[in-house]
């Protein structure tokens, strides 16, 4: 039994909407191959869009890759490659705006996919927040499994920097 705390975090929002088994791998810290190509291209993607933007920000054990102020206003982003998992984005990037509630900072949050040129607001609802609740419960059990669930292939296993470990 996984003795530790479960620290939820964006990834492990986003991966619980791709695949169980990505949410037990990186709730564990199994590394994914960092020599990933998908992984490199989103590194570089991050590294040359909006390069005068403040980037990577640390909040609680979350990593925004960047925020903006206009205002009073806080706009938290989060750059993706694509948007085939726009639906799993959305909840990781209101992950980020739920815990910065938690701490009395209300936020907006701005997806962003600069190779198709699309910006995507993510506000905060109460229905998201409780829908985020019932994925914190969903994660911990998951986490707490002895052993992950098994590979299923799925569309997002191509792309998946645990394909190798999956599938290898
Ligand atoms: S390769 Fe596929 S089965 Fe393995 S963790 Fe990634 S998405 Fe899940």
């Amino acid at each position: 039994m996984f003795s530790e705390p479960v620290h939820i975090n964006g990834h492990l929002v986003q991966a619980f909407w791709i695949c169980n088994r990505q949410v037990w791998l990186l709730g564990h810290s199994v590394s994914a191959e960092q020599s990933n190509e998908f992984l490199a291209l989103g590194r570089l993607i991050d590294r040359n869009s909006y390069a005068r933007e403040r980037h990577q920000v640390a909040f609680g054990d979350n990593r925004f890759d960047f925020v903006q102020g206009a205002d009073g206003e806080m706009v938290v982003c989060e750059v993706k490659k694509s948007s085939r998992a726009e639906r799993s984005a959305r909840l990781q990037l209101a992950h980020y705006l739920y815990d910065l509630r938690k701490a009395g900072i209300e936020a907006r949050g701005i997806l962003m996919f600069p190779t198709e040129k699309k910006r995507v607001e993510v506000v905060l609802t109460d229905e998201l927040a409780a829908e985020l609740d019932s994925i914190y419960a969903g994660i911990e059990e998951l986490v707490r499994k002895d052993a992950p669930p098994v590979a299923e292939s799925c569309k997002y296993c191509r792309k998946c920097a645990y394909a190798e470990y999956c599938w290898g």
